[in-house]
């Protein structure tokens, strides 16, 4: 059973902007196959424990593994993206001239450049992959339609698709149904829980429907910190947090 063990362990890390602090001994521990939900204000931190995690920022102190053997603070954003920790940013931004078909198969994990890779012949491996991830975001019909042509939501889909392809272990996702219609959110929702048998998720998401929807567990940021921790339920029946979020 693959579903054991921490996908990602952040300790007491620190970040400060010009003696701003940012992240303060933040801590959190995210499970194999787990569906994470960061709930917190604006300015919580939210975006710098991402950009922790994906290498961007480096932390002044603290420690943030990968797996049990992976320093990420050592690596570099490339080296992170290619052990397995894929991003998603809240806009999409998928390559609109190119066939939905094409944005995948430059979204593949390949030797050669991008470009050079794009109308090679692919193995019958690639185009399996490729079928296998075109099940998963239901864009099958689309897969000829110039990306730039799909609605907010299906462009939603083919950046995580194309996020897919790369095989990551762990997926970090920022608001990914804002501006999504009420079916978009809902097949959304459907499609992390599917996800998270394979891949380990942390979402970034103000909407709380969805974020009760899927997730089993919550965590809150509040000034650098993690302030609550647990189910939905349990977080928004905590004093702290309701305090946090209506400014008592
Ligand atoms: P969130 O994503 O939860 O809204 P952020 O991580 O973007 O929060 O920001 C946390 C705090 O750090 C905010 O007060 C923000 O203004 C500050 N901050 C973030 N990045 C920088 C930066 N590069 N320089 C200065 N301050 C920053």
């Amino acid at each position: 059973d693959a579903r054991h063990g921490t996908i990602l362990s952040l300790e007491d890390i620190n970040v400060s902007f010009d003696g701003f602090k940012a992240l303060t001994n933040l801590s959190l521990y995210i499970g194999v196959g787990e569906l994470r939900c960061i709930i917190g204000p604006n300015g919580a931190g939210k975006t710098t424990m991402m950009d922790v995690i994906t290498g961007k920022t480096r932390p002044d102190s603290g420690s943030a593994w990968f797996g049990d053997t992976l320093d990420l603070t050592r690596m570099s954003e490339v080296e992170i993206a290619q052990a397995g920790i894929g991003r998603k940013f809240q806009k999409p931004t998928v390559f609109e001239a190119l066939s939905v078909f094409e944005n995948l198969e430059l979204a593949q994990k390949t030797d050669k450049s991008v470009w050079a890779s794009l109308g090679a012949r692919l193995s019958g491996e690639q185009r399996d992959r490729i079928d296998e991830v075109f099940d998963t975001i239901r864009l099958g019909q689309s897969r000829h339609r110039p990306a730039g042509l799909l609605s907010h939501g299906q462009k939603q889909f083919l950046e995580i698709g194309m996020l897919l392809m790369q095989a990551p272990q762990l997926l970090l996702l920022d608001e990914p149904v804002a501006g999504m219609t009420d079916a978009e959110t809902e097949f959304t929702a459907e499609l992390f829980k599917s996800l998270a048998r394979k891949h380990s998720l942390m979402v970034v998401e103000h909407d709380m429907g969805f974020v009760e929807t899927i997730a089993d567990h919550v965590t809150v940021l509040h000034q650098g910190q993690v302030l609550a921790e647990g189910s939905l339920a349990q977080v928004q029946a905590d004093e702290r947090v309701i305090e946090v979020y209506l400014g008592r």
